[in-house]
């Protein structure tokens, strides 16, 4: 698993008529803020407003989580296995923790870096 960065971005329509969704402020998940990238995504017309759109950087988890612990025990198959998930908190945005119910170990998605 990775972190992968994108955007929120706020869109804006001069009427409500114009924009997909029929409201006039839209925020969408984009891969690049500028507008000429944004309203294809969005929309058949374009938002009104073509200059780079306010946008927040958000991170997401991207990725397979894996399926087995370390020592090779599968976690599926129901309460038993799946293992117990929990949350590490990082200066580089958090790692999903897998902690496997049968042995000690656990793994963390993204791994650990030393940095
Ligand atoms: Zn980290
Ligand atoms: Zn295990």
């Amino acid at each position: 698993m990775e972190w992968r960065t994108r955007w929120h971005a706020t869109i804006r329509w001069d009427r409500a008529d114009n924009s997909p969704a029929n409201v006039t402020v839209v925020e969408r998940v984009v891969d690049d803020p500028r507008p000429s990238a944004a309203p294809a995504r969005v929309g058949p017309r374009r938002p009104t407003r073509d200059r780079l759109l306010p946008y927040r950087q958000v991170r997401e988890l991207v990725g397979d989580e894996t399926t087995n612990c370390l020592a090779g025990h599968a976690y599926a198959g129901g309460s038993a296995t799946r293992p117990v998930r929990d949350w590490w908190h990082c200066s580089c945005g958090g790692h999903l923790v897998l902690r496997c119910r049968r042995c000690p170990h656990m793994q963390f998605g993204p791994i650990i870096s030393a940095d």
